[in-house]
């Protein structure tokens, strides 16, 4: 079965009870026991809820994983799966990681006895010579955020096995349509679900898949320790907003790669950043692993104050956090996604303040064309 058939048809599509077209809200927070003996399949929500698990088998079954999870949001997804490492491990992640991720892994788990050191990951290199004897996993994420660099899965997987290390991927920007780290080696997949899956920026959910029956045990454990689930209404949207996928995913391709090429050729832009510009440091390797080129791009303006006035200019996207959804929405990773990282740390990174970035939306690309065009021209 194709992915497009398989995001309508994972088995799990109908109600079992009722044959309804979507499995309900089951808004409840426990389930009734027969028999104090035999505890049933859904017993308390936190543990498992049928709406919830309806989503789970679907993300477990587009990722190519065994097993899925559904989180209050991606953070919470993400730190979830972090809890699988212990005081005294050390590990390795990208330096152009999502603020969040860095503020969970160099505020709270560093107090944890958890240590990370952030490298370049675009060269494996930069991976192997950061091993240590305590180091016991690899987080990453491809294309990057917000620069878009791209690293090449097969390999830090096969570099993370050799030396016994577990690798986390945030899948965020491309989404199991585009990219599948599993199928490459990739032991836990994350999702910011808000953005792409959920995909109309109305609701914060986070999921996680793995394929390893014994490591998706032990997540599924943290997940009930930890507590921080999806509700049934959102785990709803969510399964609703990914039926929807593939044709939404292949529309903001194909403008993100208009916009992308246009934005280029302007002499007033100092860099764009796009997996698909043949420039782009890492665009051979993103062929090789992923499907399309994604629908975020970065560009710098040239400096905070054309950045700042653009951001007022333009008419159509939202100017907001956030990315994914149906709509264009630019945002200024210096005050909004990396606001949480120390502007030393994000300059050395290339997060400079003419930095802009654009995920787009739904909109035609020659309407966000246009209204990019009147923004630029009337900057100084
Ligand atoms: C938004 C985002 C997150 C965090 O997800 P939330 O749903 O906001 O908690 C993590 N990683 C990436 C790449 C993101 O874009």
């Amino acid at each position: 079965m194709t992915f497009a058939t398989q995001l309508l048809h994972t088995g799990n599509e109908i109600d079992k009870t009722t044959g309804a077209s979507a499995v309900p809200i089951y808004q409840a927070s426990t389930f009734h026991q027969e028999d104090a003996d035999h505890p049933p399949q859904y017993e308390y929500a936190r543990s498992g809820n049928p709406t919830r698990d309806a989503l789970e088998k679907t993300i477990a079954a587009l990722e190519g994983g065994t097993r899925g999870f559904a989180f209050a949001s991606g953070m919470a997804a993400i730190s979830t799966a972090l809890l699988l490492f212990s005081a005294g491990d050390h590990l390795i992640a990208t330096d152009d990681i999502y603020g969040g991720t860095f503020r969970m892994l160099t505020t709270v788990l560093n107090r944890l006895g958890i240590e990370t050191t952030f490298v370049d990951v675009t060269e494996l290199d930069n991976i192997r010579a950061a091993i240590r004897p305590n180091t016991k996993g690899i987080v990453l994420e491809t294309p990057s955020n917000p620069l878009l660099q791209i690293t090449d899965l097969a390999g830090a997987a096969a570099l993370a096995k050799e030396h016994g290390l577990l690798t986390i991927v945030d899948n965020t920007f491309q989404t199991p349509y585009l990219q599948r780290p599993l199928d490459v080696g990739i032991d836990v997949v994350v999702h910011s679900a808000t953005k792409f899956l959920g995909g109309h920026s109305d609701l914060v959910a986070g999921l996680a898949v793995t394929k390893d029956t014994v490591l998706g045990h032990r997540l599924a454990q943290l997940q009930n320790s930890f507590g921080a689930v999806l509700g049934p209404q959102d785990c709803f949207l969510l399964q609703r907003g990914i039926k929807t996928l593939k044709v939404r995913m292949d529309a903001s391709c194909d403008g993100a790669e208009r916009v992308a090429r246009w934005l280029s050729e302007r002499d007033d832009i100092a860099k764009v950043y796009y997996p698909g510009l043949s420039t782009h440091k890492g665009h051979e390797v993103h062929k090789s692993q992923s499907s399309r080129f994604g629908a975020v791009l970065s560009f710098d303006a040239g400096s905070a104050e054309r950045a700042k006035e653009l951001m007022k200019r333009v008419e159509l996207p939202l100017v907001a956090v956030s990315l994914g959804g149906v709509e264009s929405i630019l945002s200024y990773p210096a005050t909004m996604s990396h606001s949480g990282m120390p502007q030393a740390e994000r300059h050395k990174r290339g997060i400079t303040d003419g930095l802009l970035r654009l995920s787009v939306g739904l909109e035609d690309a020659e309407d966000l064309i246009a209204d990019l065009e009147q923004a630029l021209d009337r900057l100084k």
